[in-house]
């Protein structure tokens, strides 16, 4: 039902991000009045041209028809949908898991018209909303809190470069380049992106990115790769007491809604920005909703996240035998990836006793009662030499920074820092 703008008084919203505008387009097109303040100077300059997937596997709904079902335009941005990627298993071995529709989508993330963020503020602004860039606002003053990570938990690190290479994504399981997590290589019409994990926190973290970059240059000898920027962020991890405060609702990265083993948040960011905005419109309660949608799946990614954090190689070894095992069997490699994401009895008992030893409060929580996962100390396998064409690669990078070449996430410091 639309509420009329003289009647009801504006809504604020703190972060002009995936989860912030996901909330405000809802909120606009019911007919309110919508403020939403950032910080930064545009929607996605959080982030620097980096690509991210859009998961399709973890639920059975394809997530572009859930955009549609709450009204927003998937057309609205640039997303490449892929049905293959190449699993890297941590000996080396490359094979294919694929599947029949779309396993994942790339979007780019930015301030490009193209890009996911950019989308979505387009919708916005069309539906009426009022975006105020530069805008430093109080928590008290919102009611919508989407302001993304503030502790940090893990890290990414990554490369943008240029190449004639087709199209492609190739996944790795390896504890050296990417402790604790994956790298990961994206090729989408002549840009590249490769970019390694660190759920352990580390010195000099470049060498992992430098070495990683190595291995794919290794075994990927057509990747003709000219270094343009370097990117990355933090991730934020967090189980919450509660979601919505004082009349206040904390969505996205902000409510630590988020993928705690692999980091894929997009879809819950937007999702949980729905559904506060329908929370706000009488349609929902969202403490409830994002109980009952989300946090099965947040608790899973726990349990998995505990999981691997008990591992290295040799598990990521068995990990990749037994994905291409169940493909082989089942004619399809998403059934299971997709069972690792999904709900059982036994993730959610495992959550039950290994939450409160894996994750420590945040007493600046404002009595949310917000528990965080650490960022892990570095282990002794952690520290090697750098080989000679990581060296190499290091050399180069200095040279193209030098020469103008952007970083938008420092070495170490940002790990903890804004
Ligand atoms: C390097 C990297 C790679 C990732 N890859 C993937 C992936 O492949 N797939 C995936 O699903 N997820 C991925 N994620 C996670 C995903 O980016 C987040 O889950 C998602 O962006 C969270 O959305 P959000 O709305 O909570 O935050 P954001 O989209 O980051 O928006 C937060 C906004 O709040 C603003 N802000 C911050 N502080 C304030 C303040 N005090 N006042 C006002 N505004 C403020 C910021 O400027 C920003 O615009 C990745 C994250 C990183 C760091």
């Amino acid at each position: 039902m639309a509420a009329s703008r003289e009647t009801s008084p504006p809504v604020h919203i703190m972060g002009a991000g995936l989860s912030g505008l996901a909330a405000a387009i809802v909120l606009a097109k019911a007919g309110k009045e919508v403020h939403v303040h950032d910080i930064r100077e545009d929607s996605g300059a959080r982030f620097d041209g980096d690509f991210q997937a859009l998961e399709n596997w973890s639920m059975d709904d394809d997530f572009f028809d859930q955009l549609g079902a709450w009204g927003l335009d998937a057309s609205s941005f640039k997303a490449t949908e892929f049905s293959t990627v190449d699993l890297i298993h941590p000996d080396d071995t490359i094979t294919q898991a694929r599947t029949q529709g779309a396993a994942y989508r790339i979007v780019e993330r930015g301030t490009s018209s193209h890009t996911i963020d950019q989308g979505f503020k387009r919708q916005a602004e069309e539906a009426g909303v009022q975006i105020h860039y530069k805008s430093r606002v109080k928590e008290e003053d919102c009611t919508v809190i989407a302001c993304g990570p503030k502790g940090t938990s893990a890290v990414a690190y990554g490369e943008i470069f240029s190449t004639d290479h087709p199209n492609h994504i190739a996944f790795q399981l390896n504890d050296k380049l990417a402790p604790g997590s994956y790298s990961y290589l994206i090729i989408i019409d002549g840009v590249g992106l490769i970019c390694t994990c660190l759920w352990r926190k580390q010195r000099k973290s470049e060498r992992f990115l430098n070495e990683t970059i190595a291995w794919y240059e290794r075994h990927y000898p057509n990747l003709n790769r000219t270094p343009i920027k370097r990117v990355g962020g933090k991730g934020d991890f967090t189980i919450n007491r509660r979601y919505k405060q004082d009349g206040r609702y904390y969505v996205g990265e902000s409510g630590g809604l988020q993928d705690f083993m692999w980091g894929f948040g997009m879809r819950m960011a937007v999702w949980s920005g729905v559904l506060a905005a329908r929370d706000i419109l009488g349609e929902g309660d969202y403490e409830r909703d994002v109980r009952r949608h989300l946090m099965p799946y947040v608790r899973t990614s726990v349990a998995n996240r505990w999981l691997m954090n008990r591992v290295g190689d040799r598990t990521f070894k068995r990990m990749c035998k037994a994905w291409m095992k169940d493909q082989e069997k089942r004619g399809d490699g998403l059934v299971w990836i997709g069972k690792i994401f999904r709900p059982t009895l036994f993730k959610g008992l495992l959550y039950r006793v290994v939450s409160p030893f894996m994750l420590k409060s945040d007493p600046k929580a404002m009595g949310r009662g917000v528990r965080r996962m650490p960022f892990r100390p570095a282990l002794s396998r952690d520290v090697w030499e750098p080989s000679e064409e990581a060296k190499a690669i290091g050399l180069q990078w200095d040279t193209v920074r030098r020469g103008g070449g952007h970083v938008s996430f420092s070495n170490d410091s940002e790990s903890d820092g804004q």
